[in-house]
């Protein structure tokens, strides 16, 4: 299973911004409209401001994708949103299985592949996240976590459809710590295999996630078998998201 041939790198909002924030958003494209040949550029920023990023965003190269989605179409869920509600404001992605979702939600895996098919179902190219905690790297557990997150998690129906994977260490998300470059090419490398074993013809991005800064970005990203970014804190304003592009 090949990789893209161009970079990729997101940013995840989480439960950051208001309107205002939307600022943040037009100045990305506005830095990236005269942009040649770089990645390939997505946000998610939170549901409620989807519909309005979607509006500032329509033509440009800046992507947008929601957070989570609900396995169901509709039906009785208070206050949770289906794939194709999230698709109607104007997200073309879906983050699904991030680490707070697993951790504050108790999403499982199984949980995981269920909303993975949703994303599908409703035209969301879903982005898969996963990755081992602090104490599962400590017990020399990490490749069987990530290969087990990644059974579980992706459903059979990914085949020939657009994805991505992202390769995210819980103990690296929000902490300022990251692996070492070999710690990263090692699970980018079982995650590959992991892939190229059960969807052969698909082209799917593996993106590395957790700290990563305008100081790190380069180096990260140019590790082999990483194919781009998924940006926490350092996606929120277009002073830090843009060099991190830049570096792709
Ligand atoms: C994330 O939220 O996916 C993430 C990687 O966060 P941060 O970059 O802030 O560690």
């Amino acid at each position: 299973m090949p990789s893209p041939s161009v970079k990729f790198v997101a940013g995840n909002w989480k439960m950051n911004g208001l309107s205002p924030q939307l600022a943040e958003v037009s100045a990305l494209i506005e830095a990236l409209r005269a942009a040649d040949g770089g990645p390939r550029v997505a946000l998610f920023p939170p549901a409620t401001l989807i519909h309005a990023a979607a509006a500032l965003s329509a033509g440009s190269a800046v992507e947008l994708g929601c957070q989570d989605v609900h396995s169901q179409p509709s039906g009785a869920h208070t206050g949770d949103l289906s794939a194709e509600m999230l698709f109607d404001a104007g997200a073309r992605l879906a983050l699904v299985g991030h680490s707070e979702r697993r951790t504050d939600h108790g999403e499982t895996d199984e949980v995981v592949r269920a909303k993975t098919e949703a994303a599908l179902r409703a035209g969301l190219e879903p982005v898969i996240c996963l990755g081992e905690t602090l104490a599962e790297r400590e017990a020399g557990q990490t490749l069987a976590v990530v290969a087990r997150q990644l059974a579980g998690s992706l459903p059979d129906s990914l085949a020939g459809r657009a994805f991505c994977v992202a390769y995210e260490p819980v103990w690296a998300i929000g902490t300022g710590l990251t692996p070492t470059l070999a710690q990263v090419e090692e699970v980018h490398a079982a995650l590959r295999a992991g892939l190229d074993s059960r969807f052969p013809t698909n082209t799917a991005a593996i993106l590395y996630g957790g700290s990563v800064k305008p100081s790190n970005a380069a180096e990260l990203m140019a590790a082999r078998g990483v194919d781009g970014a998924l940006v926490g804190g350092a996606s929120l304003t277009c002073a830090d998201f843009l060099p991190i592009v830049r570096a792709a």
